[in-house]
């Protein structure tokens, strides 16, 4: 067979040959753009050249410091086109986190957000290795400290719009570049390479994962900067399908608006995006119809939350699983052919489990007496290996802990049932171990969410003089003045769980800190309430 190499350029290639009038819907600051695959095809060729023209050169870093828009989409083909590295910055991370992923990336030029810079001038003595910062923002070049700068509308302005990408003679090239949010310790790169990016948006079309295609009207919420939106814009961009990026400061209100007017088909983000648009919904009504899948991941979907889109709203509900680790997609949860007809209740049991892995990886999960029994009761450590699974991080000594004989080591605490669904019950870190019994967190985190009065749950263990740990709740109501009382809850609880797996306490908060990327910061109430028992 032919050895053609695989590259992201190709991608954009055929959906400027083949769908030049699909649309790209891009809310940005100050209004909402449409441009054609034909325009943006030419975009990006314009921008391919402005970055050789600023001297970026191959395997060379460029940053994106932004949120998800037609711009962004535009440098996701134009760096890789150029045969340089698109290192998706988190836009959420903290100036100390930013300047070490920007140094540690070697960023060789910046592209920025109109509304993000405060955060880049704050750093610009401390990220020597950026000779340029090309400013995405619809007007006049805003006022900044950061020198040289350049406005991406400008810089686009005049010039060729003919530029061939350039060839990719190795697809095991780099071509991308994203960091893990930390949780101890700074962030860890994981590069991605032209081939891994290929087969990864394959396995995003295939039927029994996310079946994106051309019909779709696909609306990533996840960030740009997280996986890659999880790889939406490469693989809706191959097979031609319209994209929406809500752009910045997007709230539930701004989603709804957006999946009822441009009639979005399939959208992707962490739960607690989902939970928002489900109260923004309860409060207000939408057409929320033309939504043929609503993905989930990067924290476990509580089966509540499943069962509200589906039920209330009749809008499929499709659990995902993956890690940046992992490009990142590694499990979808789609009941089998002949699992249609059980009761919904178990149907709705399994469609919570993480699921099953896609075609082209391999997962198993074992523990110190090796694989784990295929019972859904056996835990170990999810171990995963595959042509889209990273097999080290970027320049970091720290790579033999999560990689070796030659499978990823993920941390996570997982079952398997006779299925073959994989069921995470918890992050190695947030497992409670209570008097040498294990507690899932996310257990009963999704059974406080699924209590009417409940907005958002998180559980955490905290030190325990007599039993090592204990599990300590924190819930947020959806409405502050509900006179709910903790009796209340532990009734509704004891329900589900046995006794000694309840929460020690439940505290009332005003908010569930979160992490850069939506999710629960389990570390920071941790830290906060270590001290409960002292
Ligand atoms: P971060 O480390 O910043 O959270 P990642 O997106 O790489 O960024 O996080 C990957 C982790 O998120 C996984 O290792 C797992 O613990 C968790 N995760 C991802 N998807 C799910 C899911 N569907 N259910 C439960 N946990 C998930």
């Amino acid at each position: 067979m032919m050895n053609v190499q695989l590259s992201i350029g190709s991608m954009l290639e055929r959906a400027e040959k083949y769908f030049p009038k699909k649309e790209i819907v891009s809310r940005t600051q100050k209004k909402i753009h449409r441009l054609t695959y034909e325009e943006i095809g030419r975009r990006t060729r314009q921008l391919a050249h402005a970055l050789k023209e600023l001297g970026v050169a191959k395997g060379e870093r460029v940053g994106t410091f932004a949120w998800n828009h037609h711009r962004h989409l535009e440098a996701y083909f134009a760096i890789p086109g150029i045969n340089a590295v698109l290192h998706t910055i988190n836009i959420r991370l903290s100036a100390e986190h930013l300047t070490y992923i920007i140094n540690h990336a070697e960023d060789k030029v910046l592209l920025i957000d109109e509304d993000l810079l405060p955060l880049i001038e704050k750093i610009k003595d401390d990220i020597p290795t950026v000779k340029a910062f090309i400013i995405m923002g619809d007007g006049a070049l805003p006022n900044t400290s950061l020198s040289p700068i350049y406005s991406y509308e400008e810089l686009l302005q005049g010039k060729d719009d003919f530029f061939s990408f350039e060839p990719v003679s190795d697809e095991n090239d780099p071509a991308g570049l994203c960091y893990t949010s930390a949780t101890t310790g700074n962030p860890k790169g994981v590069l991605y390479t032209h081939r891994s990016t290929v087969l990864h948006s394959m396995a995003l079309g295939l039927a029994d994962s996310m079946a994106v295609s051309e019909k779709d009207r696909a609306m990533p919420v996840v960030p740009m900067f997280h996986v890659n939106a999880w790889g939406l814009p490469f693989a809706s961009t191959w097979f031609g399908t319209t994209q929406v990026f809500p752009g910045p400061q997007f709230n539930p209100k701004v989603l709804a608006e957006l999946i009822e007017k441009e009639k979005v088909t399939l959208t992707a983000g962490v739960p607690t995006i989902w939970l928002g648009l489900l109260k923004e919904l309860e409060e207000t009504s939408y057409d929320i119809s033309s939504l043929r899948a609503v993905v989930c991941g990067g924290s476990a979907a509580p089966d509540f939350l499943i069962e509200a889109f589906e039920e209330k709203y009749d809008v499929p509900f499709l659990h995902a699983y993956g890690m940046t680790e992992t490009s990142p997609l590694v499990t979808v949860s789609s009941l089998k052919s002949y699992q249609q007809s059980i009761p919904p209740s178990e149907k709705l049991e399994i469609r919570a489990k993480q699921g099953i892995v896609v075609p082209g990886l391999e997962v198993k999960v074992v523990n110190d007496k090796g694989e784990v029994k295929r019972d859904g009761e056996d835990m170990g450590e999810l171990l995963i290996r595959g042509p889209w699974i990273a097999d080290k991080y970027y320049k970091d000594e720290r790579s033999k802990e999560a990689f070796h004989n030659g499978w990823l080591h993920t941390g996570d605490v997982a079952t398997m049932d006779e299925e073959g669904f994989i069921k995470l019950v918890d992050r190695t870190k947030d497992l409670i171990k209570s008097g040498g019994e294990w507690i899932s967190s996310v257990d009963l985190e999704n059974a406080l969410m699924a209590h009417d009065a409940i907005f958002e749950a998180a559980v955490v263990a905290i030190p325990h003089p007599k039993w090592q740990e204990r599990p300590l709740a924190c819930v947020v109501l959806k409405n502050p003045d509900e006179k709910i009382t903790k009796e209340e809850l532990y009734d509704f609880l004891k329900a589900r769980f046995a006794n000694w797996m309840l929460p020690d306490d439940i505290l009332f908060m005003e908010e569930i800190p979160k992490t850069s990327v939506g999710k629960f910061l389990k570390r920071a109430l941790r830290d906060q309430l270590k001290d409960y028992y002292q």
